[in-house]
């Protein structure tokens, strides 16, 4: 048991790790709710305590779960004590952890969460939604990150909020692209700024929609739905396009970096802004796009990161391109090869990539890893997916 304060709310709460479970009263689907993986981001912990003690077995169909992530920090309010436990969910990292004799602080935590996960999988055979809550330093609009299949984009688009694409490619070892690649609907949910009210708020709201598009709960019992989906669409100033992350300005170890004050997520930038100070030399924009999520907090190592809208018929064909595993047509290019079939992992030569670009191979699903020097693995995020747990969704339908 641990105590954590949010100062949005001056409030203390006492903690475990899991916050709560509910088994609702018919057979359903599974919720799965994480929040506080960073220990300064409390928003979601608030908004799960304070949402789920209204509601009783009768009204919920299936299971919820809502998880407490890094305690230790949370008691703290630190982003982490040792090692960020958001870049921790690699196979190599997990595949140590079982058998290694001293654990550091995150690693105990993740263990832990770890092994929960791995019996909510075993004891629940219907569809699983993992929803992850975070929040930024920086201002920002409520949005949704995700990895980019299909399940996954269908089923965020529900909601009034922008979703950006593509962070993974970035980060190494976020905890939702572990439970992606297990084929699993998940999605990140940033609520807003560490410590304002309306981060909490935000985060209550999506908990609500995400019980009603899930159908463990019928619109009709929950009177304020449309309250709580205006609350999201207006705090997103009406903007639910999809967005794509196009770059991120990586802070080296011994680098002294600073943003400029004021940049708020999702603002309009243009080339020449000046972004920040690195060793008291400026950072220019190269980019007429968005800032997303700048860096206004000691701990961590992502500086900001460049967006840009996608266009809608760009997702249409993609949709179609995965839809028909049209993919299979790329192996007959030069230089592109499956590493491994089953898995949907492609291997290219590097120089490939020189004439087809990236983003072709993100249309088709693919996330890109470079192996060495001359080859990149391509990683399809939809060969992966369990369709089949979530195509008599009534989202799926739509
Ligand atoms: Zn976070």
């Amino acid at each position: 048991m641990i105590i954590t304060r949010s100062k949005a709310l001056e409030k203390e709460v006492e903690l475990e790790r899991l916050i709560a479970k509910i088994s609702g009263s018919q057979n359903g689907p599974t919720l799965v709710f994480f929040a506080g993986i960073h220990g300064n981001e409390t928003a979601g912990i608030y908004a799960l305590t304070h949402a789920l003690k209204n509601f009783s077995k009768t009204d919920l169909k299936g299971t919820i779960y809502a998880i407490a992530g890094n305690l230790n920090a949370l008691s703290k309010n630190k982003r982490y004590i040792e090692q960020d436990l958001n870049r921790m969910w690699t196979q190599e990292e997990l595949d140590t952890l079982i058998s290694k004799e001293k654990l550091n602080s995150e690693e105990k935590e993740q263990l832990e969460i770890y092994k929960l996960l791995q019996d909510i999988k075993d004891t629940h055979s219907g569809p699983i939604y993992f929803i992850d809550f975070h929040t930024t330093s920086s201002k920002t609009l409520p949005f949704i990150t995700i990895n980019d299949a299909l399940i996954n984009r269908k089923f965020s688009q529900l909601f009034p909020v922008p979703v950006v694409l593509g962070i993974e490619e970035f980060l190494k070892g976020p905890l939702l692209s572990y439970i992606n690649q297990l084929g699993y609907v998940s999605l990140g949910f940033e609520s807003g700024q560490h410590d304002e009210l309306d981060a909490v708020l935000n985060c209550e709201s999506f908990i609500y929609l995400s019980l009603v598009y899930t159908q463990a709960m019928d619109k009709e019992k929950l009177l304020d739905f449309d309250m709580h989906y205006n609350q999201l669409r207006k705090q997103s100033d009406i903007i639910s396009d999809i967005f794509e992350v196009s770059y991120l300005y990586r802070i080296k170890p011994d680098e002294n970096f600073k943003m400029k004050p004021g940049f708020k997520s999702f603002q309009i930038i243009s080339k020449g802004t000046l972004l920040a100070e690195s060793n008291s030399q400026a950072v220019l924009s190269a980019y007429n796009a968005r800032i997303f999520m700048p860096l206004y907090q000691k701990q961590g190592s992502d500086g900001f990161f460049i967006i840009k809208s996608i266009p809608p018929i760009f997702l249409k064909i993609s949709e179609l391109l995965r839809k028909y595993n049209l993919d299979n047509l790329l192996v007959f290019l030069p230089g592109i090869s499956w590493f491994n079939k089953d898995q949907g992992i492609l291997s290219v030569n590097l120089k490939v990539t020189r004439f087809l670009a990236k983003q072709i191979f993100h249309l088709f699903g693919f996330r890109s890893q470079q192996l060495d020097k001359s080859k990149i693995l391509l990683y399809n995020r939809e060969r992966v997916s369990k369709f089949d747990l979530y195509k008599r969704e009534a989202w799926f339908k739509k």
